[in-house]
């Protein structure tokens, strides 16, 4: 038999060729990294939760007609999801002060932000991924005019969701990153939600005591990641059982 072919590998996923076109199936690794992948380790189980933890968000965006890649989950690591034409931009979407912009701007972490806060980062890891603003985005052809009030309408469309979503079960969305793509509709050009929504990508804060639940407890060493992620799927619905004494997930179909 044929080995499918691998499209491209990244620091947490791999995508691999889909089985019609325009399709590519998403694996999910157990691989963590930060600060740019200088800090590195394997977290087993954080694949299988994000896979699930990404369907479940994406799943319901498009629900409420907020589009994404998203097609179906294929098994505990895969997704099947529509390939796009990634934007090489991360957007990010604040709700508090947390992370970059509290260094950069002397912010203290943890103060409510006036208004959700769009920001735009050059996806390169030479570079370390740069703050940009949108004159750059612009002026060097990354995306249009047009584009960018479609990134910017779609972000704060998954930022209403996803906070209400976690308010419902005591969690404060904080932040959080995601990655938009091109796809083509015959002659017309649309942008969907890409790449993966998962504690990855955010950052999650017990509303009660504060606590992270998100990968800051990986790059700030604050204790097991999955068990966190685990903690997040589990109020969620997603994840109701746990085996005791082990960090190993237990699925629900
Ligand atoms: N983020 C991400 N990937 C990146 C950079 C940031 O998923 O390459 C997420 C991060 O988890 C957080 C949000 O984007 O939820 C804002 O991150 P920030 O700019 O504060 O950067 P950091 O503190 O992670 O360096």
């Amino acid at each position: 038999m044929a080995r499918r072919k691998k499209v491209y590998e990244g620091k947490a996923k791999i995508l691999y060729e889909g089985p019609e076109p325009g399709t590519l199936v998403q694996y999910f690794k157990d691989d963590a990294t930060a600060f740019n992948a200088e800090k590195r380790a394997t977290v087993e189980g954080k694949g299988v939760l994000n896979n699930r933890l990404s369907e479940f968000f994406m799943s319901g965006l498009n629900s409420v007609g907020v589009p994404t890649h998203f097609i179906r989950r294929l098994n505990m690591r895969e997704q099947l999801i529509r390939a796009v034409e990634i934007i090489p931009l991360e957007v990010v979407v604040r709700n508090v002060a947390a992370g970059s912009i509290s260094k950069r701007l002397g912010i203290e972490e943890g103060t409510a932000l006036p208004r959700p806060i769009v920001e735009f980062y050059f996806k390169n890891d030479e570079l370390g991924d740069p703050l940009v603003s949108e004159e750059h985005i612009i002026a060097f052809g990354w995306a249009t005019q047009q584009d960018l009030d479609d990134m910017v309408s779609l972000a704060l469309r998954v930022n209403d969701f996803l906070s209400g979503l976690m308010l419902g079960v005591g969690i404060k969305l904080v932040d959080f990153k995601i990655e938009i793509g091109r796809i083509w509709d015959g002659d017309y050009m649309r942008l969907i939600v890409a790449d993966e929504i998962s504690p990855d990508s955010c950052r999650l804060w017990d509303i009660e005591t504060g606590q992270k639940l998100d990968k800051d407890v990986f790059r700030r060493d604050l204790g097991n990641l999955a068990d966190a992620y685990t903690e997040v799927a589990r109020r969620l619905g997603v994840m109701p059982q746990r085996e005791p004494g082990t960090t190993k997930p237990t699925l629900i179909n």
